[in-house]
């Protein structure tokens, strides 16, 4: 194993000795500590750091300080904060980090035991790994591209299994656009998806998701599967006055049925006419479609937005999943959205739930459903049937 370089940004001489010998007791590490953040940005300029793990609180030059001035490095070392301040306070400060593109890899509350940095050193992506298994650096597709992958059937819907926590067994599903491509791949929404919105294809690729959607559940049915499935609609195509009948018109030509399917809804700013959005709201729920609010507690999610829409779902976004067994804000957060979800009468669904321990904490404040690598990324339909037919086999 290659030895991971370590520096220490910590003003308190004593607590900077404790985590320096904390350090020299783990294998493969080769740890430095300096006093200050001018310091530590010395050192960063002229050495490459695999970690730094840095105290916010520091005379001269404070962390955050710090985290802004690394952004201008050509190399971002990972990094972890520590503080004896409130929890809310690192999380802010690891906001900064992130959005500076860095990766935080724990924020540590102090002081720290060495089973603590020695779970962290474990986390430290190996730089060499890492280079290799990057993602292909891919163009921007243009129109043209994109527009034959609608009409070749390249862009295709995958889903994602949605897990009921009281049964434990899946009881609906997400779906989600994946572009098979001939010559890169699968690739992602983040790979694609901006171009389409660029070029004003989403309402085609809404149409092949509807339709690949209501001709997945149809073969599933054959085999004795109802899965609801929910498609994610942009929310500015509420914008028109008719879109409402449009989806109905479209699931029906299908052979589909309204009550099979549902949209989720992001909040956003880019509704232009209120009143078509929740017309189309409020209509899509008369012809009985389901409705979610999408990424709920993320950016753009107001209490006022989800009180005066129809919606029967909320999605608890999975920026508030992440972390929130290490976090005591963002577990009351969840238990309250939650708790605010259930009074509202809608279904709650937990997303980007990866392990076992935080589904045991979704468990235990009531969530009814959860999505998340944890029980299976988005699949192919024919994959995804495969998952209905292992659990009614008790797999
Ligand atoms: P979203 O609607 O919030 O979808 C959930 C995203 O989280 C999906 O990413 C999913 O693969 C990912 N995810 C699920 N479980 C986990 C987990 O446990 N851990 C982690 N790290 N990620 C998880 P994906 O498929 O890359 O989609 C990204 C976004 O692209 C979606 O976010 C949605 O906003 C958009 N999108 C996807 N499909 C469509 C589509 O057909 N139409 C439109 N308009 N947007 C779509
Ligand atoms: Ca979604
Ligand atoms: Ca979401």
């Amino acid at each position: 194993m290659p030895i991971c370089r370590v520096l220490i940004v910590e003003d308190h001489p004593f607590q900077r000795y404790c985590l320096l010998s904390q350090f020299n007791q783990i294998a493969d590490v080769s740890v430095e500590a300096v006093a200050d953040g001018c310091i530590a940005l010395d050192r960063l300029r002229q050495s490459h750091y695999d970690l730094v793990i840095s105290d916010l609180m520091m005379p001269n030059m404070d962390g955050v300080q710090l985290i802004q001035e690394l952004a201008l490095l050509a190399h971002k070392p990972a990094l972890a904060l520590m503080s004896t301040l409130p929890e809310r306070v690192l999380l802010s400060a690891s906001q900064v980090a992130r959005f500076a593109g860095f990766k935080v890899l724990a924020l540590l509350c102090k002081p720290l035991g060495v089973e603590a940095l020695r779970a962290l050193i474990e986390q430290v992506p190996d730089a060499h790994a890492a280079a290799s298994d990057a993602e292909p650096w891919v163009h921007t597709p243009d129109r043209r591209s994109l527009v034959m992958a609608l009409r070749r059937g390249q862009m295709r819907a995958w889903f994602q299994p949605k897990q009921c926590l009281r049964r434990r067994r899946i009881v609906a599903a997400e779906a989600l656009a994946r572009w098979e491509h001939p010559e890169l791949g699968v690739l992602l929404p983040a790979q694609f998806l901006p171009a389409m919105i660029q070029h004003n294809l989403e309402s085609g690729l809404l149409s092949t998701v509807i339709k690949q959607t209501v001709q997945a559940q149809s073969r599933w049915r054959r085999h004795g599967h109802q899965v609801k499935v929910s498609i994610n609609l942009p929310t500015h195509l509420l914008d028109d006055g008719h879109l409402a009948d449009r989806l109905l018109k479209q699931v029906k030509a299908q052979g589909g049925e309204a009550q099979d399917i549902g949209f989720e809804l992001l909040e956003n700013s880019t509704v232009r006419n209120e009143g078509n959005y929740y017309a189309n709201a409020c209509r899509l729920r008369f012809k009985g479609f389901g409705l979610a609010q999408d990424d709920f507690g993320s950016g753009y999610s107001s209490y006022f937005n989800l009180a005066s829409t129809p919606y029967n779902e909320l999605k608890i976004d999975r920026s508030l999943i992440t972390g929130c067994l290490e976090n005591h804000c963002l577990a009351s957060t969840v238990g309250s959205i939650v708790a605010l979800g259930r009074k509202l009468g809608m279904t709650v669904v937990a997303e980007g739930v990866e392990t076992d321990r935080e589904m045991a904490f979704l468990e235990r404040v009531e969530c009814h459903q959860v999505q998340g690598f944890l029980i299976s990324p988005a699949v192919p339909w024919r994959q995804f049937e495969q998952l209905l037919v292992a659990q009614d086999h008790g797999g």
